[in-house]
């Protein structure tokens, strides 16, 4: 590649814990890799947390449901995001926004990104409304509770969230 093809190929990074993807998450990474020429997402391997999937079942669902499009990957990382930015050539960082919540929380994680890498660019991207209240932490929660999750996961994550919980009182 020359460097003027390179200076011209968008690689954004999409990060996130990602544990599990839900529809949210994926109206997300499909908007995002029609904007970019390789769309990354990254698994943050955050070891503070204590995630219901590891990061190799998070990891390998995120491939099965993003298996349609081909510029974009699944990674993961335990650096600090500016790093790993820096060291996949990418030049934007790309989050999803909910609400006000998140975008007090993400504008801070943006100025510190931007402070720690200024060579890239967080970009925002507004949820489908139809997803706004939509997250990981309730997709848990219901599963949790035999509750239905079909509209909020891909298929392929409603069955592992099954086979998570499978121990639990009805299912
Ligand atoms: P984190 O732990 O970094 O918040 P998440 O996996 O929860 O990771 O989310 C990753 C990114 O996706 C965040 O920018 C979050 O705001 C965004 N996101 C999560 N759910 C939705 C949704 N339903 N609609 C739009 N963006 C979302």
């Amino acid at each position: 590649m020359t460097t003027e093809q390179q200076s011209t190929y968008r690689i954004a990074v999409y990060p996130g814990s990602f544990d599990p993807v839900t529809m949210g998450h994926m109206d997300i990474i499909t908007r995002a890799s029609k904007q970019f020429d390789l769309l990354i997402v990254a698994v943050l391997n955050n070891l503070s947390k204590n995630p219901l999937f590891t990061v190799e079942e998070r990891k390998d669902l995120l491939s099965r449901v993003t298996s349609h499009l081909p510029n974009v990957q699944i990674d993961s990382f335990r650096d600090l995001l500016a790093n790993y930015v820096r060291t996949k050539n990418a030049n934007v960082i790309v989050r999803g926004i909910r609400s006000v919540t998140d975008f007090e929380y993400e504008l801070q994680l943006a100025s510190t990104n931007h402070k720690l890498n200024p060579d890239a660019e967080t970009i925002f991207m507004m949820t489908n409304p139809k997803y706004s209240y939509l997250s990981s932490s309730l997709v848990k929660e219901i599963a949790h509770f035999n509750g239905d999750t079909t509209d909020l996961v891909s298929p392929e994550v409603d069955l592992a969230l099954r086979e998570k919980f499978k121990g639990n009182a009805g299912r």
